[in-house]
């Protein structure tokens, strides 16, 4: 429960950062907010990197649920 982890990037920025999209700045201050934040550090690891950029364009082939153990 600290400030850092008060505001979460987005979906959309984290998806960005994987990409190197992002601004140094905003880059910068995703990476800092991820190396404090558990949640996001795992949405981080979830994003499969250029695939989504097909989830933009084909959202029902990414089923959160069957990555589930
Ligand atoms: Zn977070």
């Amino acid at each position: 429960m600290n400030a850092q982890t008060a505001d979460h990037p987005t979906t959309a920025q984290l998806t960005e950062f994987v990409l190197g999209r992002l601004t140094t700045e905003d880059s910068d201050q995703v990476a800092r907010h991820i190396e404090a934040c558990d949640s996001c550090c795992g949405i981080l690891q979830k994003i499969p990197d250029d695939r989504m950029v097909q989830l933009a364009t084909a959202p029902e082939r990414f089923h959160p649920l069957a990555s589930r153990p």
